[in-house]
């Protein structure tokens, strides 16, 4: 149909992007999906291929974005997300943060588009005060591990809102903390597909440190539905989105044995240089501007994406490659 609405949604094929390509399909719009594939996987949009209001663009956005006619919204969620691959892809993380987001910017200015950008709780860095609200500058550790990703998305916020000083434009800052659900990768290295995936394998769950540090975790549509609205409210300041049900990864660990029904046990890696102690998303904002707060609890959440994992081909859950190349 001619009148529809049409988004460019960047990062399409990973595991938020694509549950965003799904929503907005859901909501009658034409769906302009770009990735480079690089940590994305086409299999998490590939249902959407036979749609006429779909359309998939093989391109890096840290390069010139061109996208022929009109645009009314960008979301820009192109990154790498997990500590595992952004240690492994500095640069390129580093790039599409900073000149991926200024051509996304470029676009959006001269398609007079509205543009949201997935910025994250790693801007807080290693945080001092618990929950974060929005006003709190973080602790960051800018050439330290971390600092590739949190820096780069911090550079974004800074370059999203000078646009929107300076040049007028409508842009919308999402402040995204941890979340979980179906099409995460199991090997990203992160604590919720590794530790499914260690004890679908049988295996001991690497638990880092001691386990005392905590993070919440926020189920993925409770997360999109935040998203889609702050994208049709009309704040410009960056907004946390997450749940605020905050555990201790020891505790999590021990909720996923018993999820799993396996006795598998608890042991001890050492703690990777800069990993913050604390993380929990102050949702006043959330709350206040666009009436939302998270509905699905932990429990519901975790066995939806338990049943994911386990669906999955046994050659992938036995496959326990961390690299960030999912496919040769
Ligand atoms: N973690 C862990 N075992 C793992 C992977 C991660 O104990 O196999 C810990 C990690 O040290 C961190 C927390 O789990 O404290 C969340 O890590 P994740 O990589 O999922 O995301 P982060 O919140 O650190 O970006």
């Amino acid at each position: 149909m001619a009148n529809r609405k049409r988004v460019l949604i960047t990062g399409a094929a990973g595991f938020l992007g694509s549950h965003l390509c799904d929503r907005f399909i859901k909501e009658d719009f034409h769906v302009i999906a770009m990735d480079n594939l690089i940590t994305g996987d086409l299999r998490n949009i590939e249902h959407l291929f036979k749609l006429e209001n779909f359309e998939f663009y093989h391109h890096d956005v840290s390069k010139f974005v061109y996208v022929p006619g009109e645009l009314h919204y960008i979301l820009h969620f192109a990154s790498p997300a997990s500590p595992i691959d952004y240690l492994r892809i500095p640069i390129q993380t580093l790039k599409v943060g900073s000149l991926g987001t200024h051509n996304l910017l470029g676009l959006a200015r001269g398609k007079k588009a509205r543009v949201l950008i997935a910025s994250t709780s790693e801007i807080y860095g290693d945080p001092t005060v618990n929950p974060q609200p929005e006003e709190y500058w973080g602790n960051v550790n800018p050439i330290g591990p971390r600092g590739v990703y949190d820096e780069a998305k911090r550079f974004q916020e800074a370059i999203t809102m000078a646009y929107h000083t300076f040049h007028g434009l409508e842009t919308r800052i999402v402040r995204i903390f941890n979340t979980y659900g179906p099409r995460m990768r199991l090997n990203d290295g992160r604590v919720l597909p590794a530790f499914i995936g260690q004890a679908l394998r049988g295996e001991s769950l690497t638990m880092f440190g001691n386990g005392s540090q905590t993070r919440s975790f926020c189920y993925v549509d409770d997360l999109i539905e935040g998203i889609y609205r702050l994208l049709f409210s009309d704040y410009a300041l960056p907004v946390n989105i997450g749940n605020p049900d905050e555990i201790t990864i020891r505790e999590f660990g021990e909720e996923i044995i018993k999820l799993t029904g396996t006795d598998q046990k608890l042991i001890s890696l050492p703690l990777p240089t800069d990993d913050p102690k604390q993380r929990r998303p102050d949702i006043t904002k959330a709350k206040e501007l666009l009436g939302w707060e998270p509905k699905v609890s932990r429990a519901e959440g975790l066995k939806i994406t338990y049943d994911y994992f386990k669906s999955l081909p046994k050659t992938e859950i036995e496959h326990k490659d961390f690299t960030y190349f999912n496919k040769k």
